[in-house]
């Protein structure tokens, strides 16, 4: 099977605190597919989870990709990485729709891009764990009236993507600050500070705490150039990168079953060997079906 070899914007750092990057992928098949088919109900990075999990075949030296090493993965890996399955899977090359963002226009725009040319912002320190201090305006005070400045944290990972999709209902300050309090790990001699003692932090240390975090963040700069031919403006627009690629797999679970039904009936092939296919392939058996059996059919006539 083909497979794509990269380096992960930050890196999985396991038990023993080794630092791996270099990710191999295997393309999505329509086991994949079926599985998007059917899981509706599942948020974004749950399935993004469930697919890298069964698509990364090796990170470093760890073989055995399970579901809570992916969890573990930066933000920016992951979205790397399905960015990568893509490139893969179908090609490098997008063509889609935005809406253009000028107020007045917010007309639709073909955008066409490599992900080859996507730029990738990459931290000069690999963490895991980072440290700062907070101004001395933006100290956060305990019940003592003690000052504490020293944060420590870690950058958020797909569990805590996941984490957030469950509490997406819940009120979102309060579930900004759990989110928070799974990253940060101490503040002075505050360790692992919960989401109530987290919200006596000022608006000042708040905004110190988000600097100091995206000052390290690795990031997949998915902010897209383009130039409306409608009112002629050019315009940077945020690219869903995650949801296109969703959208392009989507396929009813009746026509993948069509699909498979058709070439097992010609080839005699089982089930589980044409569902590991991936779609190109898939699609090429049946098209070569197709002209054989029209070649036939004329030879009949
Ligand atoms: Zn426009």
């Amino acid at each position: 099977m083909d497979t794509l070899t990269c380096l992960l914007p930050g890196g999985y750092a396991d038990g023993t605190g080794t630092l791996h990057r270099e990710a191999e992928l295997a393309p999505l098949s329509g086991r994949e597919e079926e599985l998007l088919a059917g899981r509706s109900n599942m948020s974004n990075a749950a399935l993004v989870t469930r697919i890298l999990s069964r698509c990364v075949k090796r990170i470093g030296t760890c073989s055995a990709i399970s579901e809570a090493i992916v969890r573990d993965l930066l933000v920016a890996d992951r979205q790397y990485l399905m960015l990568k399955l893509r490139e893969l899977t179908f090609s490098s090359r997008v063509q889609a729709t935005v809406v253009c963002p000028w107020p007045d226009c917010s007309r639709r725009v073909d955008i066409d891009f490599l992900l080859g040319d996507v730029p990738l912002i990459l931290p000069v320190d690999p963490g895991p764990t980072y440290r700062f201090q907070l101004s001395a305006e933006a100290a956060l005070y305990d019940e003592q009236g003690v000052a504490h400045r020293d944060v420590v944290f870690r950058l958020p990972t797909g569990g805590d993507q996941e984490f957030a999709a469950a509490l997406a209902l819940q009120d979102g300050e309060q579930a900004l600050m759990q989110l928070m309090s799974r990253c940060i790990r101490s503040i002075g001699d505050l360790h692992q500070p919960d989401a109530a003692l987290l919200g006596g932090l000022s608006p000042l240390a708040r905004t110190e705490l988000d600097q100091a975090m995206e000052a390290v963040t690795p990031r997949v700069d998915l902010n897209i150039a383009g130039l409306c031919p409608e009112c002629g403006r050019e315009f940077v627009q945020p690219f869903d990168m995650q949801e296109f690629f969703f959208s392009e797999l989507r396929i009813s679970r009746e026509q993948l079953y069509r699909e498979v039904h058709y070439l097992a009936y010609h080839y005699h092939w089982s089930e589980h060997e044409l569902t590991g296919l991936p779609r190109s392939k898939r699609r090429m058996y049946i098209a070569i079906l197709a002209d054989e059996i029209e070649r036939l059919n004329d030879a009949v006539v």
